[in-house]
């Protein structure tokens, strides 16, 4: 069996382009596919993907390690950055579509089979909208508990806002009281069977981040996400040690060794590696092998396309320290056309059945896919009140 040729199909859902990929044998019928959305940067990864491409064609798809090893370092230039990186993650995860079709079972039964009945989900508030998710202003306190509420009413059990407003290096008081009153808002909205969480997007300073996880420590949160920069190690951790609150991050690195570190160093309580970024399955499971001797918690970054939420999902099945799912559902109102989807998702509690089909058990609808070709993305850019650059 031999890998006959590489396929992307750039897909344009307004917040992002979904990258698809599509590795094809030479036996009839038997392909794979993956995903390496990278928002803003749909163009590199493209190009990307076409240059990791030749080291496959004609290779047997079913040597995935050997394969891995040679996109990671046959080119000289290892894949840490996230280009790269994001390229090779679609491959691999292709290659393990492949190989769950070629032996006629789900990918999670490739590793050692399921070790949970079921995944719970999370949602963003209003579910993917970008403007609800990533421009509710946090002077609207009252707008995010009605989101929270909204997100229970579509039957989730757990959700995650943008609480934590831009801040410059220092600032006084006033965002954090204004983070304090919109996580407030959501826990009177929601009460305490429900859980809450906040992202910074890497926001603040690691002097700043102490104060928001300090003022929101009463509130009980499931976990406080990126409270400083990814690049931080030894500021995350000490945030970390200072709070009961579980702090996260991990989406912005590419690679195990990157993510040894940050658990050497208690870093995070909750490992958000994402499938698409940081070297596929394969990586990925020498990722959660490191986070397991940690005993540190996963919960995969996934706000991506469909291929990516089952890759994620198939992933989780088959690992032990796996929490919760990241999703959304409401980002462009075609999702839906775009994929089947071989797993089944309790609409009354936002949970997922485990996956029956072959592989990652996904159909891409290139038909409805091309529907949407290539546009820029929609820009989402920052400057504090006095005109200098901020963090989005
Ligand atoms: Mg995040």
């Amino acid at each position: 069996m031999k890998i006959d040729r590489v396929e992307t199909i750039v897909c344009h859902a307004r917040m992002r382009n979904w990258i698809f990929v599509k590795v094809v044998t030479d036996q009839p019928g038997l392909y794979g596919w993956g995903e390496a959305t990278l928002e803003w940067h749909t163009r590199s990864v493209v190009g990307a993907i076409e240059d990791v491409a030749v080291l496959l064609i004609g290779q047997d798809p079913r040597r995935i390690e050997y394969l891995w090893q040679m996109m990671w370092r046959q080119h000289f230039w290892h894949a840490t950055g996230i280009v790269r990186s994001t390229a090779i993650s679609a491959l691999d995860i292709a290659l393990w579509d492949i190989l769950g079709k070629y032996h006629g079972v789900p990918c999670h039964q490739l590793w050692g089979g399921p070790v949970r009945d079921y995944i719970r989900l999370y949602c963003h508030l209003g579910g993917g909208n970008l403007e609800q998710f990533y421009e509710t202003p946090v002077a609207n306190a009252q707008l995010f508990g009605e989101l929270a509420q909204r997100a229970v009413a579509d039957g989730f059990s757990a959700f995650k806002s943008m609480a934590v407003p831009p801040s410059m290096p220092l600032e006084g008081l006033k965002p954090v009281r204004a983070a304090e009153a919109c996580v407030a808002a959501m826990r009177d909205a929601v009460g305490e069977d429900i859980d809450v969480m906040v992202d910074c997007h890497a926001r603040p300073s690691p002097a700043m981040g102490l104060q928001f996880a300090h003022a929101l420590e009463p509130y009980g949160l499931y976990f406080l996400e990126e409270p400083c920069w990814p690049e931080n190690i030894a500021s995350l951790a000490a945030i970390n040690a200072a709070v009961a609150t579980p702090i996260a991050t991990g989406e912005r690195l590419t690679y195990s060794a990157a993510f040894r570190d940050l658990f050497a160093a208690r870093g995070c309580e909750v490992c958000q590696l994402d499938l698409t970024h940081c070297g596929g399955f394969t990586e990925a499971r020498r990722i959660a092998a490191l986070a397991d001797a940690y005993r540190i918690a996963l919960a995969p970054h996934n706000p991506q396309g469909p291929v990516s939420t089952a890759a994620s999902l198939e992933f989780g099945f088959a690992q032990p320290s796996y929490i919760i799912c990241e999703t959304v559902h409401a980002d462009v109102p075609w999702r839906n056309d775009v994929v089947e989807e071989g797993f089944t998702v309790d609409l009354a509690r936002r949970l997922v059945s485990p996956n029956v089909r072959p592989g990652l058990g996904i159909e891409i609808n290139e038909t409805e896919a091309r529907k949407h070709p290539f546009e820029q993305e929609v820009p989402q850019r920052v400057w504090y009140q006095d005109g200098s650059v901020g963090d989005w």
